[in-house]
């Protein structure tokens, strides 16, 4: 498989699970979304969402079987959901790797609860979603249950196409909702907003009528929808999905299940949600990359990459391919890159036992080369490097750089230009 393609799908494996994307694309032939990181688990999505007046169950979380034990009594309900926390659709139809059926369950019996979730907690969940080998659970929500009449569908995505966000509603919500989006696309709405007037009176009555609500009910989904909006605009969402969207014999419209994406471009000013990241499922690497500003890959090969630029990034293992190499990871400093984050950027890469040669492969545009040259000779000074490096340094102050390699006395192997550089790192592997 060609290593974009690889690469790509990393990428695409640490953005969101959500279904909106996929769904809005089969649905209305709109564009993918692009690739944004982080995404919450429903109880956190549905925690932010009661600020903004959008109606949720009452709910709690266990992560281990005392908890769960204390939910019912903390907590009296009529009858109870419990539902495994994980970064994927597709739960109540999903199965563990331990047997037991199902990441959704109800039940009225205040005893079992703990039972329900000692079945979830510490084992993997397998949605359509999910990897073939599922996600591990670790937290379990316990929520007030709500009779449903009726499930509905609601997302706004902020869409490339329409330069804005877009509402996508469905009155055939729930479980089959994938089925829907592919056999009776007429059942889904499209409704561009206007991101300077935002989701009008009319507009959400208009949604709340299509989505099949009717008398008073049409005028509380309308409220609900303005609320879910005014949510997803203020925390910077590029994603908001809301399926289903129930409506109750008692009168009510809840939203049931949630699913927030985030524009990680927004995290400077959305610091207490970004804090929130549950990084359990999460690649140590990549998880230890992040805190330095990095963005890290994990990979099959035996090359670690260092590099700036995705592109640039791209390019590097594609030649090393060529070679006859595979990368072992991808490790993208990026342009305003400091010494320190150099220095963490190598430790990372030579942390991974399969790395059993290094290549830097920088071009120094905004970057200089020189900052890449001390941040290299310092880790190779602090860790011991084990393995052979290869290091090609191009552009901004080179000379500089490549001098300060030289003059560090390290085995260090300089190569002149990237076709250079990958074939000895290729011959290093012999
Ligand atoms: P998903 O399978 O990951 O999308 O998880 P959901 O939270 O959407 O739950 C799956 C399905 O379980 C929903 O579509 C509902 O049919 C059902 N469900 C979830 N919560 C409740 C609840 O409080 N009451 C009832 N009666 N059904 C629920
Ligand atoms: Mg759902």
């Amino acid at each position: 498989m060609c290593i974009f393609f690889r690469l790509k799908m990393s990428l695409m494996q640490k953005a969101t699970t959500s279904l909106a994307p996929r769904f809005l694309k089969a649905a209305t032939g709109c564009s993918q979304q692009q690739i944004r990181n982080l995404n919450l688990l429903e109880y956190q999505a549905k925690g932010l969402l009661q600020n903004y007046g959008v109606t949720v169950q009452k709910f709690k979380v266990a992560t281990n079987t005392s908890e769960a034990e204390k939910i019912a009594s903390d907590f009296p309900c009529s009858e109870y959901v419990i539902k495994a926390q994980v970064l994927a659709g597709g739960r109540g139809k999903g199965h563990f790797d331990n047997g037991f059926k199902g990441g959704v369950h109800l039940t009225k019996d205040p005893s079992k609860i703990s039972n329900l979730c000692t079945s979830m907690i510490g084992h993997k969940l397998i949605t359509k979603q999910t990897p073939p080998e599922g996600i591990p659970v670790s937290k379990v929500m316990v929520a007030e249950a709500i009779d449903i009449t009726r499930e509905t569908y609601f997302c706004i995505l902020m869409d490339r196409e329409y330069m804005g966000p877009v509402i996508v509603a469905s009155p055939d919500g729930g479980v089959d909702i994938e089925e829907v989006a592919e056999k009776t696309p007429e059942r889904i709405m499209k409704l561009p907003v206007d991101i300077k007037t935002g989701v009008t009176d009319k507009m959400a009555v208009e949604v709340a009528e299509f989505l099949g609500f009717k008398g008073p009910l049409v005028g509380q989904c309308a409220e609900q929808i303005k609320n879910l909006y005014k949510a997803f605009l203020e925390v910077d969402c590029v994603q908001l999905e809301v399926n289903p969207l129930a409506e109750t014999p008692q009168g009510m419209v809840y939203t049931a299940d949630a699913k927030l994406g985030f524009d990680d471009n927004a995290s400077f000013r959305q610091k207490a949600i970004f804090d929130m990241e549950d990084t359990t499922e999460s690649d140590p690497r990549e998880v230890e990359a992040g805190k330095y500003n990095l963005n890290y890959v994990q990979m099959d090969g035996n090359i670690g990459c260092l590099v700036n630029g995705a592109g640039l990034a791209m390019a590097t293992m594609d030649i090393i391919q060529l070679y006859g190499g595979e990368p072992a990871n991808f490790l993208d400093v990026g342009g305003n890159v400091q010494e320190d984050q150099v220095k963490e950027a190598f430790r990372i890469i030579t942390e991974d036992d399969k790395v059993k040669a290094v290549l830097v492969n920088v071009f120094g545009g905004i970057v200089n080369c020189a900052t890449i040259a001390n941040g290299i000779v310092n880790a190779c000074k602090s860790i011991d490097l084990k393995v052979p490096l290869v290091v090609r340094l191009e552009g901004t102050n080179v000379d500089n750089a490549k001098k300060i390699v030289a003059e560090s006395g390290l085995k260090i192997i300089s190569a002149n230009d990237l076709d250079d550089a990958a074939r000895k790192a290729v011959s290093m592997l012999n």
